[in-house]
């Protein structure tokens, strides 16, 4: 059984057609990298992945359980029980970490697991600092924020999503906000999850990180996929001219 089946989702911001009928699946522990120019709707992609923005139409399925279907011709989502299940298999990571600013490291990373997932405080608190170790963070946990490198900052973000236990992670641009020494640390992280089998997908402007990292490449442009297949393929022979003239520029 697929992790995630989206079938022909469509989202508009009033006139403006952003998603044009896309449909994806992602796999138990695989990669995907969604690469394409900025404005062609990765980031609309991902928000509507997660239920942060709603669709116009089409289906979503999590791990088989329904999140939204337009059966009827229009979108309509599970009740409130079955989408809060559903948001407990993924986790997020943003382009520009979204820490709280006034919380500890560990308090960032513990918060959800305690409040929101009821689970036992010492034991979360030990998780946590288990993550910071594996992040290389390990006497950063009563620092602020404000007080830590870009990097340090994302790998916070990335071990706050890690201690909600998900099934798969979606990254939207998790370097860009980075310089390439911090880029690199973020990669690393990245790979490693990869090697330790979790699902994710990420979007990124790093192709040789995409190309490496990867099972399958996703190309976006003008709100539809324009090409989809192995890192070898979408990134080293591409078939359409829009991702090929991509690619050229972006290597
Ligand atoms: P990408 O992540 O590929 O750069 P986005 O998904 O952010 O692309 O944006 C795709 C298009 O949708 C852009 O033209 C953008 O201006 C528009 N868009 C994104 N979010 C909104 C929004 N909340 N309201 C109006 N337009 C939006
Ligand atoms: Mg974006």
């Amino acid at each position: 059984m697929n992790l995630l089946e989206v079938k022909n989702i469509k989202k508009s911001f009033d006139d403006l057609e952003v998603l044009k009928d896309i449909s994806m699946s992602v796999a138990e522990s695989e990669v995907i990298s969604i690469l394409g120019p900025s404005g062609s709707g990765k980031s609309t992609f991902l928000r509507c992945m997660t239920m942060l923005e709603k669709i116009d139409g089409g289906s979503m399925e999590y791990c088989g359980k329904e999140a939204v279907n337009s059966d009827s011709g229009v979108p309509v989502y599970a009740d409130r029980t079955t989408l809060k299940e559903i948001q407990s298999y993924y986790g997020l990571v943003f382009q520009n970490f979204n820490l709280f600013p006034h919380y500890s490291v560990l308090k960032n990373i513990a918060d959800a697991p305690i409040h929101v997932q009821k689970r036992d405080k010492d034991e979360v608190y030990a998780e946590a600092k288990e993550l910071l170790r594996k992040m290389n963070l390990e006497d950063k946990g009563d620092y602020c924020p404000y007080q830590l490198s870009g990097g340090q900052q994302q790998r916070v973000a990335i071990a706050r999503a890690l201690a909600l236990k998900p099934k798969m992670l979606f990254f939207d641009e998790p370097t860009s906000a980075l310089d390439p020494e911090l880029t690199a640390e973020i990669l690393k992280v990245l790979k490693e999850l990869a090697a330790e089998k979790m699902t994710m997908v990420i979007v990124t402007h790093e192709i040789g990180f995409a190309r490496s990292v990867s099972d399958r490449v996703i190309f976006m442009d003008g709100g539809v996929i324009v090409e989809e297949g192995k890192p070898e393929d979408v990134i080293d022979n591409p078939k359409t001219d829009r991702a090929k003239a991509f690619l050229k520029k972006m290597q």
